[in-house]
């Protein structure tokens, strides 16, 4: 079921706001046993609001389900991590939820994702493994993985994520469904767990491209709780989904197709360049010369700003408090010792090392500088094309463990997804095909289409042609 083929439902009285969330409630203990991508969920609540939901709204009576980073009035909120899981319960809605209830919808379920969204396989969740629902035996992705697995599930109608460095997109590719990061800026942060605040968005994760657009109609826009979000209108992002491609000069960068890209993710990737171009896009060849250097950077600037982040968890203010410390001390080190997994910690030693003194400029001064030339690379792309196409991920998905004592690995498959968030630009991922990858068959793969900043309008557009 998309958006409006269930706005449709409600209207007519076919179906309604509860008896579907009835429905997805016996869909997830039925399935996601298996699946893992719910921590949990509250019928109750849900059907309360349901009694109440204005039909005539745009997402009216529409449950979507939340990332667990996202704040909800009433709500657990554990991104994923031991240190919220026992004793914190969100004391207000993040803007994004106030704005997908003014325009009807109810959140409904808390997804599973990686400890505080550091990772790109969910693995790193200190609650609960996720599987793939296309291949079981493989990670959905992350770290917004259990937002991509219930609607590959068909769990969720839709899903909000966030993406840091990659973490709608990429799921969204591995699990088959459309994932949407937007523009820096374009939706509130407020309420949203922080882990690297220059790079953080919030987006929609959804069955359809149409979908994607109206969750981002619902969710953009300015809010004086966030210094960062732009005071800048939004435009119908709906409205001008089918005017196609033709006309459009799509630009493809030849740094993503280079070396380590799996064989099969490159054919089906090209094969839906192909077919923008038969629907009368231009293709381009375009460089971005600093690729090279993104995941550098990113793991010096993101790791730096959430080891800033995550010493707001000291045992006082939030979550887990460690019993018996001898001292105040004592009592912030055992907290965060047991509070924190081992990529968390992982991350927050190297942040501070790379902002500490003496190693700042070699590092963090030094990575704020190569960041400003990946931006300059996609500024001077975008003075000669309109979108740019490539891969989301350079491999469809692994299976579950097979990067456990290998971190740089993982990283290093972030590599065409981290750029667009040092750009601050919006991406998208759109499935394309699937692909055999090591052992397994039919896994998907994802399209990615990045825009110029606030050109999410052009961005749909082309996500709109690619999956037609
Ligand atoms: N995989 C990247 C990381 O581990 C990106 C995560 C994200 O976008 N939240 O930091």
């Amino acid at each position: 079921m998309t958006l409006s083929s269930l706005r449709q439902q409600f209207l007519s009285g076919e179906t309604t706001p509860a008896a579907l969330l009835r429905q997805l409630a016996g869909d997830i203990a039925a399935r996601d046993g298996t699946t893992g991508a719910y921590l949990s969920h509250d019928l109750e609540t849900a059907l309360a609001e349901a009694e109440k939901a204005d039909l005539s709204l745009p997402l009216g009576g529409i449950p979507i389900g939340i990332k667990d980073n996202i704040n909800v009035l009433g709500q657990p909120c554990t991104c994923g991590s031991r240190f919220l899981s026992e004793n914190y319960t969100s004391p207000y809605d993040a803007t994004v939820i106030r704005k997908l209830r003014a325009a009807g919808a109810i959140p409904f379920g808390r997804l599973n994702q990686d400890e505080f969204a550091m990772g790109s396989s969910t693995e790193n969740s200190a609650l609960q493994t996720t599987r793939n629902p296309v291949a079981p035996d493989r990670i959905p992705g992350g770290s917004s993985g259990g937002s991509a697995a219930a609607v590959a599930d068909g769990t969720a109608i839709a899903t909000l994520g966030s993406d840091t460095g990659g973490s709608i997109r990429q799921p969204a590719s591995h699990c088959g469904v459309v994932g949407l990061k937007p523009s820096y800026g374009r939706v509130s942060r407020y309420g949203l767990v922080a882990f690297a605040s220059s790079l953080d968005q919030i987006g929609p994760l959804t069955r359809s491209v149409e979908d994607a657009a109206r969750i981002l109609q619902a969710i953009a826009g300015h809010d004086p709780l966030d210094t960062t979000s732009l005071d800048e209108p939004v435009p119908d992002y709906v409205s001008g989904l089918e005017e196609g491609v033709a006309g459009l000069k799509l630009g493809v960068p030849k740094e993503y197709f280079g070396e380590g890209i799996d064989p099969g993710v490159r054919a089906k990737v090209e094969a839906a360049i192909q077919k923008l171009a038969a629907k009368g896009a231009e293709i381009v060849e375009i460089s971005l010369p600093n690729t090279s250097h993104a995941v550098a950077t990113y793991y010096i600037i993101a790791p730096a700003e959430a080891s800033s982040n995550l010493s707001r968890f000291d045992g006082i203010r939030y979550g887990r408090r460690a019993a018996n410390p001898s001292d105040i001390l004592d009592l912030y080190k055992k907290s965060r010792e047991q509070g924190f997994g081992p990529e968390v910690k992982r991350r927050i030693i190297l942040g501070t090392y790379v902002l500490s003194s003496g190693y700042y400029d070699a590092y963090y001064g030094r990575a704020q500088k190569v960041r400003a030339l990946i931006r300059r690379d996609f500024e001077d792309a975008f003075r000669h094309v309109d979108a740019i196409v490539s891969p989301v991920a350079p491999a469809p998905a692994r299976r579950l463990g097979t990067c456990a004592d290998d971190p740089l690995q993982e990283y290093l498959s972030d590599i065409f997804t981290l750029s667009a968030n040092l750009a601050g630009i919006p991406g998208i991922s759109v499935p394309c095909g699937v692909t055999d990858f090591d052992g397994g068959t039919n896994l998907p793969v994802g399209l990615q289409i990045l825009g110029p900043h606030l050109g999410e309008a052009t961005l749909l557009r082309v996500a709109r042609a690619a999956e037609a």
